[in-house]
């Protein structure tokens, strides 16, 4: 009877192991959830390879562009944040602070000009420059930011238009005073051949800022053949706009909860 019962146990135990239930109210430390994604990006050698791998990827495009020759001159889209310059060490604040976000605290970080270098961004700058390819910056950095973004850029030795304004920040036009950088992107292809779009976000490349998780999906499997030919994407674990679908509008906890539910989707 006990070896009967001892078997009942194992059996059971071995048929089905319960997923332990998820807390109801998560560890209420929101900013906890930036740890591993801020180090990675910081500190991992494969965050720089990533990052090298793409701008070597991009550089071939700019290459072949100049071979193709064209009427108009050659151009190629930048995005800012986490594409040209690692804010990591803005994300150590807020990790500090419990949050992921304060808006407060990242105008102080940007009047800091202190973000620092992407792997690979320098170099393909130059070798863009040097190939007579004029890089733009569209970044949604407001307009009162710009002093502050071109000094840090120029820090860098990221080149800066000279003969014209090349850094495109959010508002600097009054029809440029939307996050959707589609009107900007339009701007310079008017202008000029886009050899290449480099960015972070789905948004540095089309405008996703209504796209539900589907219509996300659907936009970057639809532009297959841009990936690695015209457009080329860094990794960015920590933030950006692939959130706003699973958050649906929450913050903090509530928001930290929502995203420990949709690793269960
Ligand atoms: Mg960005």
């Amino acid at each position: 009877m006990r070896y009967l019962a001892l078997a009942l146990v194992l059996l059971t135990g071995c048929a089905t192991v319960p997923a332990p239930p998820l807390p109801t109210t998560a560890p209420c430390n929101f900013g906890l959830a930036l740890v591993n994604a801020s180090l990675w990006v910081q500190l991992a050698s494969e965050y720089d390879a990533s990052a090298i791998q793409t701008y070597n990827a991009a550089r071939r495009a700019v290459d072949a562009s100049v071979v193709a020759g064209g009427e108009k001159p050659l151009a190629v889209i930048l995005d800012v944040d986490e594409t040209v310059v690692d804010n990591t060490a803005f994300e150590g604040r807020m990790v500090r602070k419990g949050i992921t976000y304060d808006k407060t605290d990242w105008q102080q970080w940007v009047s800091e000009s202190r973000a620092k270098a992407i792997p690979g961004a320098a170099e393909f700058l130059a070798h863009a420059r040097a190939r007579g390819v004029t890089p733009f910056f569209i970044t949604n950095r407001d307009v009162s930011e710009e002093p502050a973004t071109r000094k840090n850029l120029e820090t860098l030795g990221y080149p800066l238009g000279t003969a014209e304004d090349t850094l495109l920040t959010k508002g600097e036009r009054e029809e440029w005073n939307t996050s959707d950088k589609s009107g900007r992107r339009e701007w310079v292809a008017s202008r000029y051949r886009v050899a290449a779009v480099l960015g972070d976000d789905l948004n540095d490349f089309i405008d996703a800022h209504s796209a539900s998780q589907q219509e996300r999906d659907a936009l970057v499997a639809r532009n297959a053949a841009e990936w690695g030919s015209r457009w080329f994407i860094l990794p960015n674990p920590m933030y950006g706009s692939w959130e706003s679908p699973i958050l649906e509008g929450t913050k903090e906890c509530t928001a930290l909860q929502k995203k420990i539910e949709a690793l269960d989707r």
